[in-house]
């Protein structure tokens, strides 16, 4: 009897996960519309309907708090497959920058695999009088106490690139908190703010424009696109070892059927096979994840070596919120 019984679960499990979805699946994105979150989780929506019998993938923007609020939504959604978070570097730095979060990292999510790696520039405001970044670095000393700094909230990458700006530098900002860096540039460019950092593919088609002033990237390695190509890194600017390539991943809640992890892995993995979706993040920066971390234990080991990474830095930096 009791061997019937766990035949016949296993195979609605199995029945269940085989109809998996029969209905629109969320991609929770934590910053505002418009932002390089929003805009990676978009394109890959595209690719991984195909594999998902079609269905429609919705965009929910939960933006705030750095990234916090949209994480803690998936944190504490149903484990079914239909809501999963889109998320950044945030993941691993949130950790070290707030006392207490809503979530545990990596307790409370099932690693879908990593999406894409993006390096970041840094830019400011189009009457900036700086032309380039030597000029940036006496404007900034000449202007203590004055700089404006925007970013997407304490936990965002813009927030870490110019937490380490800040500190490479020694000058302090005031930093401008937004609910994504779509809404930061806007500002920037109607001149409210002073500088972003922010991933290339939110910035490379303003560079491109000459909508911005471009001062750097901010890997160690030149980039290779030809609107990036011709910025310096900031290592080669005097800030040594200025690194920092941020990166995406896929996540649903934790206790999500195996199954279903295995047939969203399935569609991450030929979606980001997709030759027009490759196409488009490298001409923006991008390198499409293609390595081990398409696995979940890889991707969840190498949030765990982010967060060791970082922790320490951000924590040497004092910087936390409650
Ligand atoms: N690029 C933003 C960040 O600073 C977030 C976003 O709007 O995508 O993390």
């Amino acid at each position: 009897m009791k061997t019937w019984i766990t035949a016949a679960i296993a195979s609605a499990c199995a029945a269940s996960a085989w109809a998996f979805p029969d209905k629109p699946i969320t991609f929770v994105v934590p910053f505002a519309a418009g932002g390089p979150a929003d805009k990676v989780a978009r394109d890959l929506a595209e690719v991984m309907r195909k594999g998902l019998n079609s269905q429609t993938i919705v965009i929910e923007n939960v933006a705030g708090a750095g990234g916090t609020l949209g994480a803690a939504k998936v944190a504490k959604a149903a484990g079914d497959g239909y809501m999963l978070l889109v998320h950044h570097i945030g993941m691993a730095t949130s950790p070290a920058l707030y006392r207490t979060l809503p979530y545990k990292t990596l307790d409370d999510f099932e690693y879908l695999g990593m999406i894409a790696e993006v390096p970041m520039t840094l830019i400011g405001r189009p009457n900036l009088p700086a032309n380039n970044f030597p000029e940036l670095v006496k404007w900034l000393e000449a202007n203590r106490g004055k700089i404006n700094l925007a970013n997407a909230g304490l936990g965002a990458a813009s927030h870490l690139c110019g937490l380490l700006l800040q500190q490479s530098l020694k000058i302090e900002m005031t930093t401008v908190p937004y609910k994504g860096t779509a809404p930061a540039l806007t500002d920037l460019l109607g001149g409210q703010v002073d500088l972003l950092c922010d991933q290339t593919t939110n910035t490379s088609g303003q560079i491109e424009a000459g909508k911005v002033k471009a001062y750097a990237v901010t890997t160690m390695k030149p980039l290779t696109t030809p609107v990036l190509a011709r910025l310096p890194t900031l290592d080669s600017q005097g800030l040594k070892g200025f690194n920092v390539a941020i990166w995406y991943g896929l996540y649903a809640p934790r206790g999500t059927p195996k199954a279903v992890q295995d047939l969203l892995n399935t569609a991450l993995r030929s979606g980001l096979k997709d030759a027009d979706f490759i196409r488009r993040q490298e001409s923006q920066g991008a390198v499409v994840i293609s390595d081990a971390r398409l696995t979940s234990a890889e991707h969840k080991k190498f949030v765990e070596a982010e967060i060791n990474k970082w922790g320490p830095a951000i924590k040497a930096a004092g910087q936390y919120a409650d």
